[in-house]
């Protein structure tokens, strides 16, 4: 990838952003002169930043914030008439994680300095901030990547350097952010994985969230996260579902849905003593691994339950037979169950563990205990299992691997730990913010996943971005297909 351009008006601002830095001069006519030269010169790829400070036209807008353009424009344009710059958001992710203040939105340019009056004018078009030049270079750069980075001013009234040491500090901090951007660039091959995204489970939960909510009307109550996936909360959380901790937090009578990980039985007791209108949404793969824990209890065995003990599974299946559940989450757990070698055991697993892991586990009980009975396969269910089998083929094939979901969800935290162990890059996003452009620097295939709780809209957005990045090849590299579907609870179909 060619190097980083980088054009400010002043030489103040150059000294300030530091490295190469091409000077254009202040207004209209020196901004068009630099931008055709740069453009004519400039291979036709070459990553070109405009920097330097700007007037504040956002009255929230405070001196030294950074203001990355969504868009630039003239005075005369209006606010529908802009030149887009699509990747402004990744641009001031980056910035940020740097540790400057960032935000985004459009700035107009103006060939002349603006009082207050007109500045006020410029905020009722949606615009931030108001500089003299970046429309014009823009106009002149628009087939190359292109990033305006403008710093906050106190005031334009005075001139655009008045905001002092309060800008050109952060001006010395965009350099680095904006050299990873431009080594983040580039024609790339991106391999979707499949299956990927929302299961049988997670598509079951929220539409008995939705369905809770046209049946009963807002608000409906919804014990924890109703699937481990923030957006899909916060989602459901506008539309009317209340999201609470424990039981006592919903009104006595209120209409309350229950999270897909499943449920101490203690949840239910009080949920009849509150007089709760309870929808379960305990996946039924999850409800099952429930009842082998009451069947083999029932026999007289131990249980001893593979998994990870802060889950919210877990602590709903331990609560089946708690005085007999003995909790298992490494292959060392197994040696020190203080349990005879002749006990009766039964083991039981997490829905979402990893397959190749939880097998070194099942192996070492089965030589630890001469009585053990499980299921007739792992409880490790069909979504979590495929998952992982689409990782593993495509770990091999790609310089980076990203994985979509949330860090507190169980399956998509082991996709990542899959990959890695195959000696993979991969990495969680919970969407394209997340997106760390030092990632990419030399990746030319771009594996992308989602774990069963993340919707295939942010797997498209995670692509968006990549795509804003540099020209992209899409494909998907299927392992399996799933026609798993659940019927919904009779109080909602
Ligand atoms: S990951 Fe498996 S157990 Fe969990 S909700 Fe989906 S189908 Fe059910």
């Amino acid at each position: 990838m060619p190097e980083l351009t980088v054009v400010t008006a002043l030489r103040l601002e150059a000294l300030a952003v530091g490295g190469r830095t091409t000077v254009a001069g202040m207004g209209r006519h020196n901004a068009t002169t630099t931008g055709a030269r740069l453009s004519s010169s400039l291979p036709p790829d070459a990553p070109v930043v405009v920097a330097g400070v700007g007037g504040g036209v956002s009255p929230e807008l405070r001196s030294g914030q950074v203001v990355v353009a969504t868009e630039v424009r003239t005075t005369g344009d209006g606010r529908h008439r802009g030149l887009p710059l699509p990747g402004a958001s990744i641009v001031a992710n980056e910035l940020a994680r740097s540790g400057l203040d960032v935000r985004t939105g459009p700035v107009v340019s103006s060939d002349r300095i603006l009082g207050r009056r007109q500045r006020a004018a410029l905020w009722e078009t949606g615009a931030l901030l108001v500089d003299m030049e970046s429309v014009w270079l823009a106009e002149q750069l628009a087939g190359h990547p292109l990033a305006v980075v403008r710093v906050a001013a106190d005031s334009m009234t005075h001139g655009p350097v008045v905001g002092g040491l309060r800008t050109i500090r952060p001006l010395m901090g965009i350099r680095t952010p904006l050299e990873r951007w431009a080594c983040a660039l580039g024609r790339r091959d991106v391999v979707l994985a499949a299956p990927r995204s929302f299961c049988a489970g997670v598509e079951r939960a929220v539409d008995i969230v939705e369905r809770s909510l046209e049946r009963f009307g807002a608000p409906v109550y919804v014990r924890r996260q109703i699937v481990h996936n923030t957006h899909v909360v916060a989602d459901l959380q506008a539309r009317g579902a209340v999201f609470v901790e424990e039981l006592d937090e919903v009104p006595v009578g209120a209409t309350c849905v229950l999270a897909a990980h499943g449920v101490h039985p203690a949840v239910h007791i009080e949920a009849r003593k509150r007089q709760l209108n309870v929808i379960d949404a305990t996946c039924p793969l999850v409800a099952k691994v429930h009842h082998e824990a009451r069947r083999y209890a029932r026999q007289g065995r131990h249980l001893v339950l593979v998994g990870h003990g802060e889950h919210e599974e877990v602590v709903g299946t331990m609560g089946e037979a708690p005085d007999r559940t003995h909790l298992v989450e490494t292959i060392d757990d197994v040696e020190r169950l203080p349990l005879a070698r002749d006990e009766p055991v039964a083991y039981l697993t997490q829905t979402t563990l990893a397959v190749d892991e939880t097998a070194g586990i099942v192996d070492a009980l089965r030589n630890r205990f001469t009585d053990l009975v499980g299921p007739a396969a792992h409880d490790i269910c069909y979504a979590t299992q495929n998952r992982q089998d689409a990782v593993s083929a495509l770990a091999g094939r790609c310089d980076l691997l990203l994985v979509v979901g949330s860090p507190n969800s169980s399956n998509t935290v082991r996709l990542v730990e899959v990959a890695r162990r195959q000696g993979c890059h991969a990495e969680l996003v919970e969407d394209e913010h997340h997106l760390q452009l030092s990632w990419l620097d030399g990746v030319s295939v771009v594996g992308v996943t989602a774990g069963a709780s993340a919707p295939e809209s942010l797997v498209q957005r995670v692509v968006t971005a990549l795509g804003i990045l540099g020209p992209i090849e899409v494909r998907e590299q299927r392992t399996s297909t799933e026609t798993v579907r659940f019927s919904l609870p009779q109080k909602v179909r």
